[in-house]
């Protein structure tokens, strides 16, 4: 399936044990996100005024989080005024049914869509599938992982884990292609012999939003194929599923995001299509334009004063590339369409932190802040991590974990506590170090030693040297 929801279907650390045994993957993840960080890096420094260019695209986010009914009551009214017909939904499922029914009113049987998550957060395929309508994936990386029945694992490239040789096996078996080169020319050259003829035959077409402008009406995709263009303008139906927050006021706004966003993600000046509608026109493109707009847990988020920055996202995808813990486990351990530090905060925020997997991923960071330095909205991420882990803290109550963590504060309020205690520790260190270091620690204590050393205590503490010198 290439559109996996939202719901973990394992806690972080067992997903990130098998994915972490996929050597494969790990390389391939390694080589494109030092590749991408380092362009990124070499994009962003172009820009003079980057940092101001940051503050500003962060405060629009945070006025339209802010004014979001406004907008988005502005928003209905300008795309109802062009033409096109704006549709509430206020979770996954009433998605489905939005897209599903208007497939089926037009009697489509296929439908293209353009990469988009939020699609997949809603399992649309799927659904439409079990509708009798067939979602065809058209950018070239979606259509891979459609085909291979697998998730994506990266928010830019889902194909990441993929190799060469892989995707030209895989085209030879679905699609009948008869490549024997693994050459990226001959790959691509096969997809475009298949979904040239779904683009000129199939009538309707599905697709997400990057940004949608309040005051005119105005939707706007960013990519880089082209086959979003083809899926914008030639079929008679076209449906835009958006989350809410994807909002923006006015049509200026947009300057600052299109600055941003391709050089956040593809490290390239400008996305290579921008392609922006405005409800439908006579006989030039779609001549009818749904707009879905999609609720599916974010409002609630919104009510949340830390975890709403969440929504200022734009799914650039620079904060999954510097981060070492997504570099090594990869985007299937987090389980979830939205994967890395993104994902880490916003699935446990939309499934309104009770589902007890999703739970899990805000500990699936070392709080190195890599992601907030790179996010171009500036999104705190490492504050809404451990606010989300205080969360998830405070529901579990009382465990033996909080009281030792609370002995411990206990113990450390008070320096002569603190050193009674290190006494004490380093008379009974003996069983358990070996070589100058702790082996194995007994108990919850475990969980430290079972993959790193620890030192054992020394023989004289600081403070010990320290009064031994007079001071
Ligand atoms: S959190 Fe920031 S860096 Fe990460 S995908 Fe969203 S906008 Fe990009």
């Amino acid at each position: 399936m290439s559109d996996g929801g939202i719901h973990p279907a394992k806690t972080f650390v067992d997903a990130a044990h098998d994915t972490l045994s996929n050597t494969q993957m790990r390389r391939n993840l390694r080589h494109v996100t030092s590749a991408i960080r380092d362009k990124r890096t070499r994009a962003v420094s172009e820009v003079d005024n980057w940092e101001d260019l940051r503050e500003v695209a962060s405060q629009t986010k945070q006025h339209v989080l802010e004014n979001l009914e406004t907008y988005l009551l502005q928003l209905e009214e300008s795309v109802t005024r062009a033409g096109g017909q704006v549709h509430w939904a206020t979770d996954a499922r009433e998605a489905r049914e939005i897209v599903a029914k208007i497939a089926l009113k037009h009697g489509a049987k296929e439908v293209i869509k353009i990469k988009s998550i939020t699609t997949d957060e809603i399992e649309l395929n799927g659904f439409l599938q079990g509708r009798g309508v067939a979602a065809i994936e058209t950018d070239l990386a979606e259509l891979i992982v459609q085909l291979s029945h697998d998730r994506p694992s990266h928010i830019l490239v889902p194909a990441i884990h993929k190799n060469r040789s892989e995707v030209r096996d895989l085209f030879n078996a679905t699609l009948g292609a008869k490549l024997e080169s693994d050459e990226p020319a001959q790959i691509a050259g096969a997809a475009r012999t298949y979904l040239r003829e779904k683009f000129f035959s199939v009538k309707m077409a599905v697709s997400g939003a990057n940004f949608a402008i309040a005051e005119t009406g105005t939707v706007c995709i960013v990519e880089s194929e082209g086959n979003g263009r083809m899926c914008l303008t030639l079929p008679d139906v076209l449906v835009s599923i958006m989350g809410i927050e994807k909002v923006l006021p006015r049509w200026e706004d947009l300057a600052v995001f299109l600055e941003m966003l391709p050089r956040s993600s593809t490290a390239e000046r400008m996305n290579p299509y921008n392609s922006m509608w405005t409800g439908v026109t006579e006989n030039d493109g779609p001549k009818e334009f749904h707009l879905v707009l999609l609720d599916n847990g974010r409002t609630q988020v919104l009510r949340d004063e830390v975890g709403s920055q969440a929504l200022k996202c734009i799914r650039c995808s620079a904060c999954l590339n510097v981060c070492p813990v997504y570099e090594r486990a990869g985007g299937h351990a987090y389980g979830s369409v939205y994967p890395g530090p993104i994902g880490a905060i916003l699935t446990p925020q939309l499934l309104e932190m009770k589902d007890d997997k999703a739970n899990t991923l805000p500990y699936a960071s070392s709080l190195c802040g890599a992601c907030y330095d790179a996010c171009p909205v500036k999104i705190n991420i490492p504050e809404v991590l451990i606010y989300l882990r205080g969360k998830v803290t405070k529901k579990k109550g009382t465990t033996l974990e909080s009281l030792a963590l609370k002995s411990m504060l206990w113990v450390m309020q008070e320096p002569h506590r603190f050193e009674g205690a290190l006494k004490l520790g380093r008379l009974g260190q003996g069983p358990f170090t070996q070589n100058g270091k702790f082996t194995v620690l007994p108990g919850l204590l475990s969980g430290w030693t079972h993959s790193r050393d620890l030192p054992e205590l020394p023989k004289q503490s600081f403070r010990e040297w320290w009064k031994e010198q007079g001071q």
